[in-house]
């Protein structure tokens, strides 16, 4: 058996799965297939696999399969039936969506097209809302049968839903949607947002003890609050300790606006961000570059001499805890952020390029 059909034996153990939320749990394996295709592909090859190893006599108790048969769903009904011709197959919802998953789909599709002929949407994305019972049953069992190929109910539904639209002439805009059409799974209903454009800005912070936001923060004042008082709401900003000045130009995504100025900071707005970019920034976790003030007797090498005992030591790491751990045995009297690499830098490199045209 592969690793694939031995982890799904494991959960038919347990769980009764329809073919979409088992195929969701490899949903990152092999691709142009749909959930529910790969669902059923991985049960029918368990059946070939459980069924050779009975007739092969591998399989002393065959009454333990029953379990796993019925947790299959009605695909290994004549199966069931081929061994046990004297029992009822019993029919089990499925433990993640309790056989809903492919009605919700019908459903949402068929409410949202209405909307969108009605109220002659083009550009549009569409949004789910779990309930809060399935968000709770989702999470668990991806952390608790570590399923690191998982997709969430909500992004296979998005995802086929808006293909459905597409082929009906209504293509969803990644891009630079007007409108957000969600659908909310707890009372099947939908409701339209229109969007708010966001706009990235590049900000410095020159002054230790501003946090970015106030939430679980000691400090009264934040660059949050005090643009939030000037009309100006932040979406997202990479976050960096209140005690660590940020020198490089760092994103942050704001609605659209003029520049404001908040004390301690300086911020500069750039352009109109896609929306496949802000996902982009909020995905990353750059590799950053820092710069450590030290005071130290034994200088190393390519500790940069500022005055007297005073070096500038620059040092690539993940945080500045990091820092500190390298530095260990030196006197650190303040740590900055001077520039960060990877694919965050080249998105925001592409963002400054643009300005300069
Ligand atoms: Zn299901």
């Amino acid at each position: 058996m592969s690793e694939v059909e031995k982890k799904s034996l494991d959960l038919l153990r347990k769980y009764p799965l329809c073919d979409s939320c088992l195929g969701r749990c490899f949903a990152r394996l092999s691709y142009g297939l749909s959930n529910k295709e790969r669902g059923k592909s991985i049960k029918i090859s368990l059946m070939l696999s459980l069924d050779s190893e009975i007739k092969e006599h591998e399989i002393e108790e065959l009454s333990e399969l029953k379990d796993i048969m019925f947790n299959m769903g009605r695909v290994a009904e004549p199966w069931f039936k081929l061994y046990f011709p004297k029992e009822e197959f019993q029919g089990r919802a499925c433990f993640i969506c309790n056989d809903e998953v492919e009605p919700m789909k019908d459903d949402f599709e068929r409410k949202s097209y209405e909307a969108l002929q009605e109220d002659k949407i083009s550009s549009y994305v569409l949004g789910v809302r779990l309930s809060d019972s399935m968000k709770s049953i989702e999470d668990n069992l991806v952390i608790n049968e570590s399923l690191k190929y998982y997709e969430s109910i909500k992004h296979e539904i998005k995802r086929e839903v808006g293909k459905r639209l597409a082929e009906r002439g209504f293509p969803p805009d990644m891009e630079n949607p007007q409108w957000e059409v969600v659908y909310d799974l707890g009372t099947r209903s939908i409701f339209k947002l229109k969007t708010t454009k966001k706009q990235l800005n590049f900000f410095n912070r020159l002054s230790r003890g501003v946090p970015i936001s106030n939430w679980n923060s000691s400090y009264p004042d934040s660059l949050s609050i005090e643009m939030e008082r000037k009309g100006r709401k932040i979406y997202y900003a990479v976050s960096e300790r209140p005690d660590i000045r940020i020198l490089t130009d760092y994103p942050l995504v704001t609605d659209e606006g003029p520049d404001v100025n908040v004390d301690g900071y300086h911020v500069k707005s750039s352009a109109k961000i896609s929306r496949r970019d802000l996902s982009l920034i909020v995905s990353m976790r750059p590799k950053r570059r820092y710069r450590a003030m030290v005071y130290s007797d034994r200088p190393k090498e390519g500790w940069v001499r500022l005055y007297d005992k005073l070096y500038d030591v620059f040092i690539d790491a993940n945080s500045p805890e990091e820092v500190r751990e390298t530095l260990k045995d030196e006197q650190v009297l303040f740590i900055d952020l001077v520039g960060y690499k990877g694919k965050l830098r080249k998105v925001v490199d592409l963002y400054m390029r643009k300005e300069n045209i």
